[in-house]
């Protein structure tokens, strides 16, 4: 009766061990499949390669101040320079806009557009931008820009190219049409008298939401060849909307699989 009793005993240990493995092993494999669920929201790594041009969408350089309102658009200079070095190191060259319009474009071609005319693009960006020998578009509003005519001349100098941001970056559907005519076309002329070039690129403030058929229509004949706005993605060639031009934000707290993941797939977060 004892042995019997001895044997029963250890089998039903062995079935309690069993038991326990088996549910550590199912939490285990619930939370592989909870984390990978997180992770693929977070990094769209499953994602097709979309074909196309990356227009990066900068705004500020540096560290955001305390009262900053929108602290996710400021892109610290070590971020910057670190995805700087991305494109340099994976072939990537930077075209101008008005490459685009001439249409000869080299193998990986990238646009590297800045919006407002925040002093730090000037301060923080354009060295890292000389550094790396990359060329930009910063879009102007002209009469909130913090660069001064000199600052943005030496910019011009060394290759960058300016489009305007309107003259007060105002909401362009929330206010009168002659006023937002006004916007589009002052701005360009007070560029292209200050910088003596011909303007050919606009961006819209508040991007997404703030243009619609009419504004795109002011833009054209107010004689700009391109606008850009802030929805997401690629611009696929051929172009077929010219003045609706996708681009990829670039947030602060990126790092650098979001910024490959953007420039691959259009997009890095869901
Ligand atoms: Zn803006």
């Amino acid at each position: 009766m004892e042995v019997k009793k001895k044997i029963f005993g250890k089998k039903k240990t062995e079935k309690i061990y069993y038991h326990r493995e088996e549910k550590r092993m199912y939490l285990l494999l619930i939370f592989t499949i909870l984390w990978s669920i997180a992770f693929s929201c977070r990094w769209n790594w499953w994602r097709r390669n979309k074909p196309g041009i990356p227009i990066l969408m900068y705004h500020y350089i540096g560290f955001a101040p305390k009262e900053a309102q929108n602290k996710k658009l400021w892109v610290s200079a070590k971020k910057f320079r670190q995805q700087m070095a991305y494109l340099k190191k994976h072939g990537v060259t930077s075209v101008t806009f008005k490459e685009l319009k001439n249409g000869v474009l080299p193998d990986k071609p990238v646009i590297i557009t800045f919006d407002d005319g925040r002093e730090n693009n000037y301060t923080e960006a354009f060295p890292i931008l000389k550094e790396y020998n990359f060329k930009a578009c910063m879009f102007l509003p002209t009469q909130k820009c913090e660069i001064s005519i000199e600052q943005l001349k030496e910019m011009q100098i060394y290759g960058l190219e300016f489009g305007s941001h309107t003259k007060t970056h105002p909401n362009l559907l929330k206010i009168s049409e002659s006023q937002a005519k006004e916007e589009i076309d002052i701005s360009r002329k007070e560029l292209e008298e200050g910088l003596n070039t011909r303007i050919i690129v606009f961006s819209y403030p508040y991007g997404a939401g703030a243009y619609n058929e009419k504004i795109k229509q002011m833009v054209k004949d107010a004689g700009y060849s391109f606008a850009c706005g802030i929805k997401q993605g690629k611009v696929t060639l051929p172009i077929t909307d010219n003045y609706s031009l996708r681009r990829l934000l670039v947030h602060g707290n990126d790092n650098i699989f979001d910024f490959m993941l953007n420039l691959k797939k259009g997009r890095s977060r869901l």
